[in-house]
Parts: C-alpha cells; sequence; structure tokens
C-alpha cells in the first residue's frame, strides 16, 4: 500500500448551470464532505466555479477549474486566468484535457505555459496526458505520454512537482465506455512515475499522485484504484450524478 492519499476529482465539462451544480455539489458535500483518507476536487464549468464554492465552504471538498489561460489578465477575449480562479477559491486546474488538445488544438508548448503559470498563482494543476486509438495500435503509446509530459512540465522543479497531479487519460476510453484493462492502465502509470523519478528523483517522484482518468465507474474503480500507480480517478460522466460519484469515493477511500 502506498503512503500517498487517493484523490478523486469530476470534470464536469461542458454540464450544469450554476443551480444545477450547487445541487449536485450539495448532495456531495453531505455524502463525503467530512471524509479525510481522500481528496476530492470538483472541476464544474467557470461559470458555476463560485456556486460551487459556497456549497463546499467548511467541507473537505476542493474546487477546480477545466482550463484557464497563462498569462494573469489582458486582451484574451474569452478566457479566464489563474489569479481569476484564485479569488474564487479554486485551488486545482485541469491542463491539457484531451478534449481541449483536440478541439481547440492545444500544444504541449502553450499546456506548459499554463502549468508554469498554475503553479505560480498556487494552483495545483492536474495535467493530463494520454494517447489516441491510432497511437496505441501503432504501439506509441509510451512515447506519446512520453512527449506530452515532459512537454508540459518543461521548466518545473522538484520544489513545485509536490503541487502538480499528473492524469493518465487514454483518449479511446474517454466518454466511450471502453475502460483501460487494470494493467494497461498500471504500466502506463509506472513507466509515467519512472519519468517523474528521472525528472525530479524517486522519493519525489513516489510522493506524487497519478490518476487513471476514461469511463471509470464503480463497476471498474476498485481494480483500477489497487494497481501500485494508481492514485485516484478524473472522472467525467460518472461525477455527473451524486450517486456514481459518491460511491467512487467511498471506494477510493
Ligand atoms: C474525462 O473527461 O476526463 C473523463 C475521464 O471522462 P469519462 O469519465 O466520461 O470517460
Amino acid at each position: 500500500m502506498s503512503s500517498r492519499k487517493k484523490l478523486i476529482a469530476g470534470n464536469w465539462k461542458m454540464n450544469k448551470t450554476s443551480a444545477d451544480g450547487m445541487a449536485l455539489a450539495r448532495e456531495i458535500v453531505v455524502e463525503v464532505g467530512k471524509l479525510n483518507d481522500v481528496e476530492v476536487v470538483l472541476c464544474p464549468p467557470f461559470t458555476a466555479l463560485e456556486a460551487v464554492a459556497k456549497e463546499i465552504d467548511g467541507s473537505q471538498v476542493k474546487l477546480g477549474a477545466q482550463n484557464m489561460h497563462p498569462e494573469p489578465n489582458g486582451a484574451f477575449t474569452g478566457e479566464i486566468s489563474a489569479p481569476m480562479l484564485r479569488a474564487l477559491f479554486a485551488t486545482h486546474v485541469i491542463l491539457g484535457h484531451s478534449e481541449r488538445r483536440a478541439y481547440f488544438a492545444e500544444t504541449d508548448a502553450f499546456i506548459n505555459e499554463k502549468v508554469i503559470a498554475g503553479l505560480k498563482h498556487q494552483l495545483r494543476p492536474i495535467l493530463c496526458v494520454g494517447e489516441t486509438l491510432a497511437e496505441r495500435e501503432a504501439g506509441d503509446t509510451l512515447k506519446v505520454v512520453q512527449t506530452q509530459l515532459e512537454g508540459g512540465l518543461a521548466g518545473t522543479n522538484k520544489d513545485q512537482a509536490a503541487s502538480l497531479v499528473i492524469a493518465y487519460e487514454p483518449v479511446w476510453a474517454i466518454g466511450t465506455g471502453k475502460v483501460a484493462t487494470s494493467e494497461q492502465a498500471q504500466e502506463v502509470h509506472a513507466f509515467i512515475r519512472g519519468l517523474l523519478a528521472k525528472l525530479y528523483t524517486e522519493p519525489v517522484a513516489q510522493r506524487m499522485r497519478i490518476l487513471y482518468g476514461g469511463s471509470m465507474k464503480p463497476a471498474n474503480a476498485a481494480e483500477l484504484l489497487a494497481q501500485r500507480d494508481i492514485d485516484g480517478g478524473l472522472i467525467g460522466g460518472a461525477s455527473l450524478e451524486a450517486r456514481s460519484f459518491v460511491e467512487l469515493i467511498k471506494i477510493a477511500a
């Protein structure tokens, strides 16, 4: 058993108005808001951050955003910065999600700017990496993950590593109902931890959390979370409903 506390983060994507988000957060807080042995982060859309922040206030549940711009302010119409997120009590930010890479053409270099900016403003980046089905079938999984990880973390140091969370999310498993087998996931998680050890030293890598994401739900979570290098989950679909998300949290606790 590792000493790393499991982390379960809910990525609501472009779902939930602020009223819907408040209702969902309230149910989650009632059920698991006092749990100490697992860390829970809710990542609503920007428009629901403030409402959700109020609902989770005083509980153990934390707040994350789904994206941000690297600059602190300026002429970037439609964008949101790290200081704006901090002002709403966000502690985490998902960066480099595969949907942002695929639909908004985000590159490793741009994601890296965001990682650096997040750290500078005391936000904990949840850096997402993962291969597409074509890349897996071509035998390129580890190469792709290495490029994304090294690109996204360029210029960070071992003192900052404690604030970083990595999420391995095979693109072919996101929102598809196809989950990676626990062996497939563990292989990549162990590889990522090895890369983190090279970047930051072995003891630092042993303390870092690496989450699995991709159709994780109560039915498959226990086996995934039992793997040596899987330290929690980044949950999409199953985080949109209190019952399944609470169940996942209880499995991780
Ligand atoms: C995600 O979008 O990060 C994700 C893992 O989604 P899902 O759980 O729906 O596959």
